[in-house]
């Protein structure tokens, strides 16, 4: 399957794919190669994102290219080369495939959008275990969690590690530990909170910590969780994304291609949120991730079959919009 080929092709490129690195520069280019021969017509805007048209393309569809470190093959991939086989499967339908850039520092391409479609469709690998748990190859994503993120820093006293009696010290880093357990407290009933990131002051074995920063990522499925989890956990947020809907025509189609596939709300932002908080009818179809779910790490898989299945949705739900 030609799908399956691509995807191979743009991972052969790397398995690490920064915002706009020369890794996803070449994948651009390749995806570029792949839009004229659906007889789209690619160009890039401001950000870069590479956007390819025929006729009065209202409708998009796609996702991004770039990736995490050492990343699997899918998430991301799988909707800009699903979105690029449907086009050819609609040779007069007016439409466009997109590849957002940097979607996963940020979302920051998807952000900086010139101009706004009137719908946009993404394909993205569910990057968690739901649809392999209920047996289900594609999902309906009918909402995306809203999230927080932030910074705490914790101040103590540097000091020498082999002279300074453990009662003398303030330990940033043991303040910090304390936070990071406490967080976790709150990760339940829809709320997830984590600390992914932590700097250390001086940071060397032989110093009590002076200072730490860590990370916070809290998400709830209502602004009103979130506002909560915030409040409760405690921390000044330096981004927040209200829970988004998933809306209008394009979920529509989505329901009227799949009827019966299970709808879920997406933990993890993308760049469909970004579109629907601007204000654009947009709609998510998840194909399942087998192994467990596993995401940004090369054990990410989804099967051809589900692959196969994703690619005929998608072209009737662009076909009907
Ligand atoms: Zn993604």
């Amino acid at each position: 399957m030609r799908v399956l080929e691509r995807l191979d092709q743009i991972y052969d490129i790397g398995a690490t794919r920064a915002g706009y690195s020369a890794e996803e520069d070449a994948a651009h280019e390749l995806a570029a190669d792949w839009m004229r021969e659906a007889g789209l017509e690619p160009s890039a805007d401001e950000a870069g994102n590479l956007i390819g048209r025929r006729g009065v393309a209202r409708i998009w569809t796609g996702s991004h290219l770039d990736s995490v470190p050492n990343a699997g093959k899918y998430d991301g991939a799988l909707g800009v080369v699903t979105g690029i086989e449907a086009a050819s499967r609609l040779p007069e339908a007016d439409l466009a495939v997109v590849a957002f850039r940097a979607e996963e520092t940020g979302p920051m391409g998807s952000r900086r959008l010139g101009e706004l479609p009137e719908a946009f469709v993404e394909v993205h690998v569910e990057q968690g275990p739901v649809l392999e748990r209920l047996g289900e190859p594609l999902g309906i994503v009918t909402a995306v969690s809203g999230q927080a993120r932030g910074a705490v820093t914790f101040e103590g006293r540097a000091a020498h590690a082999g002279t300074t009696p453990i009662e003398d010290r303030t330990d940033a880093l043991v303040e910090a530990a304390k936070f990071v357990l406490r967080v976790r407290e709150y990760a339940r009933d829809g709320v997830l909170a984590t600390v992914g990131a932590l700097e250390v002051e001086p940071g060397a074995a032989n110093v009590v910590p002076e200072r730490v920063t860590v990370s916070v990522d809290a998400r709830a499925l209502t602004a009103k969780r979130l506002d909560e989890v915030i409040e409760a956990i405690g921390f000044e947020p330096s981004w927040r994304q209200d829970p988004v809907a998933m809306s209008g025509p394009p979920l529509e189609a989505l329901r009227a291609v799949l009827p019966g596939a299970p709808e879920l709300v997406s933990g993890a932002g993308h760049d469909a949120m970004v579109l629907a908080a601007a204000g654009v009818s947009t709609a998510m179809l998840f194909v399942r991730s087998l192994n467990g779910g596993a995401s940004h790490s090369p054990d990410e898989f989804s099967s051809p079959e589900d692959i196969a299945l994703a690619v005929d949705a998608l072209t009737e739900v662009l076909a009907g919009l």
